[in-house]
């Protein structure tokens, strides 16, 4: 579960020795021969030789950084998550489809795993906390078996966590002189293949790969760049495509194609 890859990363980062500062934002920042003079939303300037901007989909930075750069755009449909026990006979990740909606289980632990069930809706609306499990209820009605159970347990205690997806690819360059961006502030994708945060964090692995083996950080920036282009937008267009042929009712066939196709090519060395 997320918490706890969450626990593990930010453990391994300060067992690291990382000045980790929370709660914190760029201010200002100004770039002067190969320095970068950044001030923080706590009063500190420091000057860096290279920023590495990580703010997610919504990221400010992209904003003033590259403001013609596109913004994410809602790909119609909603994802649905809820978390449950996990019975021992779902031991790797299961589809069910009953058009339009897409569910699927997912083991996160030996006893625990998840629900996603991807619905869709025209428009962004805002679905009032309190009664997203009686909607969710409302969009499993078609299911039996396990799903249908997961169903009729549901309660004004359950877990439910509901999102709309949103895609973007910002064309490259992804830096502006000793400001680079990487994961979803570049590249975020609808979780069709499950793979946005894992892009993210191949992001950082390259990129420190070609810093370690680079003196000129401008040429390591662009070999990154080069190096994660086609894999990012491999992932960011199939995912959108997968969702476009959900909506439009494609067969099984077709669907599973194209996601064996993406998980082939992200089984090639990053
Ligand atoms: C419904 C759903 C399901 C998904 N399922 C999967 C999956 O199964 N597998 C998978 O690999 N990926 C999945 N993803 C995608 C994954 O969540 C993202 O790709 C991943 O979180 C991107 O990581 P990131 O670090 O780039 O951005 P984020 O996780 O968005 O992190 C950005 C961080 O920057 C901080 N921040 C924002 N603005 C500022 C600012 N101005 N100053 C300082 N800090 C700031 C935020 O607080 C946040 O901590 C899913 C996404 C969704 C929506």
């Amino acid at each position: 579960m997320r918490p706890v890859l969450h626990s593990i990363l930010s453990n391994r980062t300060r067992a690291a020795g990382t000045d980790v500062r929370l709660g914190v934002t760029m201010t200002e920042w100004k770039q002067d021969n190969g320095r970068v003079t950044v001030k923080t939303s706590d009063g500190q300037q420091r000057v860096y030789s290279l920023v590495v901007v990580a703010d997610g989909a919504l990221s400010k930075t992209r904003e003033r950084l590259f403001p013609d750069a596109p913004k994410p755009k809602y790909t119609g449909q909603y994802c649905w998550r809820l978390v449950a026990d996990r019975p021992p006979e779902i031991d790797r990740c299961h589809f069910y489809l009953a058009h339009p909606i897409t569910a699927g289980l997912m083991p996160t632990s030996a006893t625990q795993m998840y629900l996603f069930l991807l619905s869709p809706e025209p428009q962004k609306i805002r679905i009032e906390e309190g009664t997203q499990w009686q909607r969710l209820k409302e969009l499993m009605a078609p299911f039996g078996a396990i799903l249908g159970k997961l169903r009729d347990n549901l309660s004004a205690s359950s877990i439910v966590n509901v999102r709309p997806l949103e895609a973007v690819l910002v064309p490259r360059p992804w830096h502006r002189g000793n400001v680079a961006m990487i994961g979803d502030a570049v590249h975020a994708t609808t979780p069709h293949l499950a793979s946005g945060a894992g892009i993210a964090v191949e992001d950082a692995l390259v990129l420190s790969d070609f810093l370690a083996s680079e003196t000129d950080i401008g040429r390591a920036l662009d070999r990154f760049e080069e190096r994660r282009w086609e894999r990012c937008r491999m992932v960011v267009e199939n995912s959108v495509a997968i969702g476009e042929m959900e909506l439009n009712h494609a067969s099984p066939d077709k669907l599973k194609a194209l996601m064996a196709e993406s998980e082939s090519a992200l089984r090639a060395d990053i």
